[in-house]
């Protein structure tokens, strides 16, 4: 199975992956064979990048590479 047979995410799933990284794998190797994802995912970035610098100027970006877990334990 090829990744370019794929058919193109949601905007949603691009959106994810600008934001956050987070996409599943499938989607990721579309994204990396797939032209018109990858434009759509800079414009995305690019797009995001002007929200935190803006919207989101208080509140950090989350860290790449880990799962938040800021539930608190109930007592
Ligand atoms: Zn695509």
């Amino acid at each position: 199975m090829s990744p370019t047979t794929t058919p193109c995410p949601d905007q949603s799933v691009l959106l994810a992956l600008a934001a956050e990284d987070v996409a599943a794998p499938e989607d990721r190797s579309h994204v990396a064979a797939c032209p018109s994802c990858r434009r759509t995912l800079r414009r995305l970035r690019a797009e995001v990048v002007h929200l935190r610098s803006t919207a989101w100027a208080e509140r950090p970006p989350p860290p790449t590479g880990q799962t938040p877990l800021d539930d608190p334990p109930d007592e």
